[in-house]
């Protein structure tokens, strides 16, 4: 049996004042959801602020990205050993924003899998497919691109205790979500695709759907059988909303 896990991804949002709200508003509620893992995401330069809340908490830090690299002259860039320093446990890779917007690649996304591994953080691997590719049959051949660029370099084993995120660019930001049978539908193609190489590491994997989710659509995705939780964007800056999706973690 797989523990849900729902993750709060902030993307570029929040201020000092601003989080320290957000969290006062989220803390109270998520510290009485017990049986489901629950994560947030600021950006890199509220990492310690928002830890420092947690603290305490079963509620885990998690960071937006990783440098491939280890620490030394990369200007500009973190890296997963500086994540773990700050307390983090989990840390995103390839997101479609940043294989949109900064040029991420598969093998690259593949190398920063593999760093935050190294470091003992849990890697939460973003994969999905844009509208163009859905509405010309696509959509298996993109995700099973980017997932065996992970799987090929770092083998099946390391994805049974990371997460893989079904994120189709086209329901992120758009409030277009996929229906439980679609998102399902390629959940169970992830599954199978790491079974092809590793049946113990295909059971154990955590498969959690991204892309519009909210308090009024989260409980009809997390009662598929191979949905196993959510990254959740706009709504997780909305205490009401988040801290009704992960009572729907819980109740599945
Ligand atoms: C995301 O950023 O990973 C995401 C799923 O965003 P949203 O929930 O806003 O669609």
């Amino acid at each position: 049996m797989r523990v849900k896990f729902v993750a709060g991804n902030w993307k570029m949002n929040g201020s000092l004042a601003g989080n320290a709200k957000l969290l006062q508003g989220l803390l109270p509620g998520l510290q009485a959801l017990h049986g489901f893992d629950c994560a947030v995401c600021p950006p890199y330069p509220y990492l310690a602020q928002v830890g420092q809340a947690l603290s305490g908490s079963h509620i885990a830090l998690g960071a937006q990205d990783v440098c491939a690299f280890g620490d030394g002259a990369f200007t500009g860039a973190v890296s997963a050993s500086m994540l773990n320093d700050l307390g983090c446990r989990l840390v995103i890779v390839g997101h479609s924003e940043r294989r949109a917007l900064f040029g991420d690649t598969d093998g690259g996304v593949a190398d920063k899998f593999l760093a935050a591994r190294k470091s003992g953080l849990m890697p939460v691997l973003c994969v999905g497919e844009t509208l163009a590719e859905r509405d010309s049959g696509q959509t298996e051949a993109v995700v099973a691109r980017q997932l065996d660029a992970v799987l090929d370099k770092a083998g099946a084993a390391a994805v049974a205790g990371a997460v893989i995120a079904y994120e189709p660019v086209w329901a992120i930001g758009t409030g277009k979500t996929a229906t439980p049978d679609q998102a399902q539908a390629v959940h169970a193609f992830i599954r199978g695709r790491v079974a092809g190489r590793d049946a113990a590491a295909a059971a154990a994997v955590r498969i959690v759907y991204g892309g519009s989710v909210k308090a009024g659509n989260a409980a009809e995705l997390f009662a598929m059988p191979d949905i196993d939780g959510g990254l959740i964007g706009g709504a997780s800056l909305v205490v009401d909303e988040f801290l009704a999706i992960c009572q729907s973690a819980v109740r599945h």
